[in-house]
């Protein structure tokens, strides 16, 4: 049985395939992570325009034959995001966000609340408002904690992960952010300490609340983050910076 798939989509990743195909993932609204052939892609840029670029929300239509890959019939650009596509920055904290969503969301699975906090992190970096490195960290910093709540991973901050135990707040801690969260001294600590304030702060985040992050916070959260993530995915961290 065929179905034809039409959505809101992410382009996540496309990689080059035979003479003059592409096979493209998608995250899409309705149907979550999807790869799709798109046939002749780069014999024509005619067909689909520049609609196979990342960053931009795109709508498309799939044809699912229920096999491993779909197939792309259209795609168009339904909401560019130029204000990414022109600073760096905001280019490299969009690419990251893509990649954690890439690897960390099941195949065929529809992630409502991932979609919502990708889209999110993406507007925020498309606003004028992102200049500086330090803006686009702090939103990438934010997101990754965002998603890891939303695909149900959500760190523990409050108390021991082994055995309850609750940490008084403001009180540093040691933190296994593979195992999920904070570990309190008696049951054996953790390799990696955060502050009280980073505590605080990365609670209030993943409880999707508006937190103001220094450089060295946001860049300890992205490392936890990932942290957290590589034990939930085929992701790792090294990864940074390529494709
Ligand atoms: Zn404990």
């Amino acid at each position: 049985m065929i179905r034809r798939i039409d959505s809101a989509a992410l382009l996540v990743r496309s990689v080059a395939y035979g003479e003059a195909d592409v096979i493209a993932t998608f995250f899409t609204r309705e149907s979550g992570k999807l790869s799709a052939v798109v046939r002749g892609a780069r014999k024509s840029t005619k067909r689909f325009g520049g609609a196979l670029e990342p960053i931009h929300e795109l709508v498309v239509t799939l044809e699912d034959k229920g096999k491993e890959l779909c197939v792309l019939k259209e795609a168009r650009i339904q909401r560019p995001r130029t204000g990414i596509a022109t600073n760096l920055e905001a280019m490299e904290a969009a690419g990251q966000a893509l990649r954690w969503v890439r690897h960390l969301c099941p195949a065929r699975t529809p992630e409502p609340a991932a979609w919502r906090s990708l889209e999110d992190v993406l507007e925020a970096l498309d606003t004028e408002g992102v200049r500086s490195a330090s803006e686009a960290r702090r939103h990438l910093a934010i997101f990754g904690l965002r998603l890891l709540t939303d695909m149900g991973y959500a760190l523990e901050l409050d108390r021991c992960i082994r055995c309850a135990r609750v940490c008084p707040e403001g009180r540093s801690a040691f933190i296994d952010a593979a195992g999920g969260g904070i570990v309190c001294t008696s049951c054996g600590g953790a390799r990696r300490t955060i502050s009280g304030e980073l505590r605080v702060l990365a609670a209030r985040a993943q409880r999707a609340e508006s937190v103001l992050l220094s450089w060295e916070i946001a860049g300890e959260i992205i490392e936890i983050a990932e942290e957290a993530m590589a034990a939930h995915a085929d992701f790792d961290p090294s990864l940074q910076g390529r494709t």
